[in-house]
Order: C-alpha cells, then sequence, then structure tokens
C-alpha cells in the first residue's frame, strides 16, 4: 500500500470516477454516479461483489420512509440522529450524524423505486437503542441478496465492475489523486481517474491494525471480508488525512459455536437471555450485541448460551441465518428445564435457579427490564461465542464525503465511504447502533456517488 507520483509513461486507462470495492457503499456509490450521468468503473480484489455486506443481516435503519408509514410507525431523522448520538454517548461528529440520519430515507426510497429492491420494515422486534422501528431489509434478511440485487442493478445499468483486481497503490500529484495501480492475474494495471471513491472498509481482517487499534478484541473470531485490509485508513495517513475513532468497531456476542452461524439479536430482544458454562446469567444483555462480545469473550471459555423459546423462535426464523443454525443442529431445543441442562450440558440446578430468577415484568440485578412474556417451553438454547464483525474508525469526510486533510481542508477528488471513512459508532464498542455499517455504507456512499458525478458535470461544463 503506497503512494506514488503519477506514471511517467502514463495510464493504461483512464476513467472520470474510479470506485475501489464492490461492497455496498462502492455499488451504491457507482449507481448513483452513473444516475447523475457520470461514466465509473468499479474494481473489486475478490473475484466477485461480496464483501463484508454478504456477510451481514443486510438490515439498513432509515427514518421517515413509506415503508414505515405503510406499517403505521412515526419517525423522523431528529429522532433517528438522537438515538445515534444517545448510543454513542455524544462522541460521534453532530454533522456526520446528521448527513446518515436525514438522508437515510431517501436512499432506501431512491434504492426501491429505482432499482426495484423490495424493502420492507422489521415490525415484529426491536433493535436495541432504536427508539422506532427503522430497520429495512430484503425479503431474505440476509446481505447477500443486498449485494446480489445491487450487483445486478449495476449490470442492468451497463457499470463495469472488475473482480481479482487489488488496488495496492495511489498515484497523487499534491493533493490531487490521479489514478490508482491494480494487481491482478496479468500482473499489474494503472489507472486514471478523475476522481476516487475509497469504498474498501475497514481494517478488521488485518490482525496488526486489529491488535494495535482494539488490542480487546484481538483474539475474537473475525467474521468480517477478508480483503479488508485497512487500506483506505493506511493510505490516508500517508497522505496526512485526518482518521478517527480508529479504536472503535462493531463486535457480535451471539455467534454460533463452532458452526460460526450469526444467530439474529432478536432472540434477546423479544425476552431471551445468556447464560455462561456455569449457569450463570452474566450482564444486562438489553444493552446490544456489539458490547455483548466482550461480555461473552470474558467468561469461562469465551463461551455462552443464549437461551430463548420456540415463540422467539418463530420470530427469529425471518433470519435466513437461523434457519440455516436450526438446518445444521446449532439450535438445541427442550420440553423440560432438565432437557435442556442435558441437551446444553449446563448444570441443572443451577441453570433452573437462574432461569427463575428472571422477572417477567420489572427490573433483575442487572438492570435489564423485562416487560414481555416469560419463557416457556418448548425451549431453545444455542451456544455462543463473541466475534468482530466490523471495524467503525477510519477518514473523516466532510458532507460531500471528501476526505478531510489532518490540517484542515479536504482533498478535493479523493472521497470516502461506508466502512472506509468513520462512522458513527462513537470511540470503542459500545457506541454501535444497529445498522451503522450498511447505514454510513449506503448512504454515504450514494452522497459519495453524487458528489463525485457533479464534480464531473462542472468540469465538463466549465471545459
Ligand atoms: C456478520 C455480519 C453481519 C452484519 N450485519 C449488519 C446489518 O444487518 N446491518 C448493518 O448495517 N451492518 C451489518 N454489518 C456490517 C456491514 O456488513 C458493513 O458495515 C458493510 O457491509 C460495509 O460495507 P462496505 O461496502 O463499506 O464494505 P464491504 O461490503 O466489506 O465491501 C468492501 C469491498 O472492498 C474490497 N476491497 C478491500 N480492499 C480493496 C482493495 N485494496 N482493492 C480492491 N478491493 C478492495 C473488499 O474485497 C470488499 O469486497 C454486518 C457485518 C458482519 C460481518
Amino acid at each position: 500500500m503506497s503512494i506514488l507520483p503519477p506514471p511517467d509513461t502514463g495510464f493504461d486507462l483512464e476513467v472520470p470516477i474510479l470506485i475501489v470495492g464492490a461492497g455496498a457503499c462502492g455499488l451504491v456509490a457507482a449507481l448513483t454516479a452513473h444516475d447523475v450521468g457520470a461514466e465509473v468503473l468499479v474494481v473489486e480484489a475478490d473475484s466477485a461483489p461480496s464483501g463484508s455486506t454478504a456477510l451481514s443481516a443486510g438490515l439498513i435503519p432509515a427514518a421517515g420512509t413509506r415503508f414505515q408509514r405503510d406499517a403505521g410507525i412515526e419517525d423522523s431523522a431528529d429522532l433517528f440522529a438522537q438515538d445515534i448520538q444517545k448510543k454513542a454517548k455524544g462522541e460521534n461528529p453532530q454533522e456526520l450524524v446528521d448527513l446518515l440520519a436525514g438522508h437515510s430515507g431517501k436512499v432506501i426510497e431512491w434504492l426501491a423505486d429505482k432499482f426495484d429492491l423490495p424493502f420492507s420494515v422489521v415490525t415484529d422486534f426491536d433493535y436495541p437503542g432504536h427508539s422506532r422501528r427503522r430497520m429495512h431489509g430484503l425479503p431474505t434478511r440476509a446481505g447477500r441478496e443486498l449485494i446480489d440485487r445491487l450487483r445486478t442493478a449495476c449490470e442492468a445499468q451497463g457499470i463495469d465492475i472488475i473482480c481479482n483486481r487489488r488496488a495496492t497503490s495511489l498515484f497523487v500529484d499534491g493533493d490531487i489523486v490521479k489514478g490508482v495501480r491494480l494487481e491482478g492475474p496479468n500482473g499489474t494495471e494503472d489507472v486514471g481517474c478523475n476522481a476516487l471513491i475509497l469504498a474498501c472498509n475497514g481494517y478488521g481482517g488485518n490482525r496488526a491494525m486489529v491488535r494495535q487499534f482494539m488490542p480487546e478484541i484481538e483474539n475474537a473470531v473475525w467474521f468480517g471480508h477478508d480483503y479488508n485490509q485497512g487500506d483506505a485508513v493506511t493510505w490516508g495517513e500517508a497522505l496526512g488525512a485526518e482518521t478517527l475513532h480508529l479504536g472503535a468497531y462493531q463486535g457480535h456476542g451471539n455467534v454460533a459455536h463452532p458452526q460460526g452461524i450469526l444467530i439474529t439479536w432478536a432472540v434477546i430482544t423479544q425476552g431471551g437471555v445468556q447464560v455462561n458454562l456455569n449457569g450463570d446469567r452474566f450482564w444486562d444483555e438489553s444493552q446490544g450485541y456489539s458490547e455483548a462480545a466482550r461480555a461473552v469473550l470474558a467468561q469461562p471459555e469465551g463461551m455462552a448460551w443464549t437461551i430463548f423459546d420456540s415463540r422467539i423462535a418463530a420470530i427469529a426464523r425471518q433470519f435466513q441465518d437461523f434457519k440455516n443454525a436450526e438446518a445444521i443442529g446449532a439450535i438445541r431445543t427442550a420440553d423440560t428445564l432438565a432437557e435442556l441442562a442435558e441437551v446444553t450440558g449446563l448444570p441443572e440446578a443451577n441453570l433452573t435457579t437462574t432461569l427463575s430468577e428472571i422477572p417477567t415484568h420489572g427490573t433483575d440485578a442487572f438492570g435489564r427490564s423485562f416487560l414481555g412474556e416469560s419463557l416457556k417451553p418448548p425451549y431453545c438454547a444455542v451456544k455462543v461465542t463473541g466475534a468482530l464483525f466490523h471495524t467503525q474508525g477510519g477518514l473523516r469526510v466532510n458532507q460531500d464525503a471528501r476526505v478531510c486533510r489532518s490540517t484542515g481542508g479536504v482533498f478535493p477528488n479523493l472521497f470516502a465511504a461506508g466502512g472506509a471513512a468513520v462512522g458513527v459508532s462513537g470511540s470503542g464498542d459500545s457506541g454501535y447502533l444497529s445498522g451503522n455499517g450498511l447505514l454510513a455504507a449506503t448512504v454515504l456512499g450514494h452522497i459519495a456517488g453524487s458528489a463525485a458525478a457533479n464534480d464531473m458535470k462542472e468540469e465538463h461544463g466549465h471545459a
């Protein structure tokens, strides 16, 4: 990963807008720029568009959408912005929060109307920290469907996505990016561009950077996409770009072990609990799934059992991942507490006491409020561990998603979005509000694509 002066011999290819990374961010940026009328090229290190986007549940929070109105949900960008800041204890730049919350509804509706993405809002359970139901997802509630539909939309628009090409160097003259060196099966290719959008996510796949910036999660399972090696931050730091909150990340404390399947946090928000291998509760699970990773990893063997029941399983079944976990036997079921102890291997007496101490209506010793139905047989249980999903620190950007210089001002033709840019999750792990990842990928991707394309129009107009 290096910064080079423009090649003396010129470029092998020149494009107006070059986008590095074909996750949700890169593809939304490409669709937007194309929609505004600019020519774009997306380059992707992997053999097909996938990224962490494909590994996700594909749920994107957005406020004030018609999907919400149709479901009778009243929401506003202001309320959404307040929820984001509350979860992150006010640590985010307010203007970035307002930008993302303010554009979220518009972007979801644009993707639905323009490219036929059949979003619906999740109406049957709450996500921690969201004061309104605003998670929008596709029918399978799986990120694979999101990326496949975005790729299909790009193909239908004639947008070129070249895979098996890793960007390794930026060509820069002063503070203007001139192009990118790609490594691929046929060696290196140098591509010139008028604007560059970094959509290559964060540094969760880079062990050294994880150790440096978030040592507390260093030993967790890495659950994101391996190609997310922190290239945007590495280039940005070499260029003198401003970075922010490099210790921020999203963990998840509900990954089925040893199957490695994400179990939706709905099993907790609907009344489920986590117990350690002694059968003891150990924290207030309602705080959120990101900080759950650290809570679970601090338990004996870094493991826990998530206990819920068949009513909750019926809700969780809208997620393809949950169905997959059931299909391969990760979800154990039991008609009695004795059987639950048997199928989990947890000490029966302790497990029985622990579950009997959960209040039906009221607050438990950890400060968690239970307002819904108590757990009833048949019971369900899944053994889980904590994982690192993606990093939330990154390059600081302005209202156009242009990368800020650490000395003030911006790099005029360098944009960053999605996991390449700093998110809105504060400085650690507990500031992550559900959906912050795809919020930054889709909304900031849209803003970057639009700003870069409008620059092209202006340049054209001045020519
Ligand atoms: C299991 C899991 C579940 C999640 N669930 C949710 C959820 O429900 N809602 C939510 O909001 N967020 C969720 N997230 C987070 C979310 O997936 C990410 O925040 C989001 O996908 C980031 O999008 P992106 O386009 O920035 O990155 P990605 O989707 O990771 O795409 C980046 C792409 O850039 C490519 N790339 C990297 N470096 C280079 C390079 N040098 N040259 C060329 N290509 C490069 C990579 O190969 C990759 O394809 C989840 C994450 C995980 C791991």
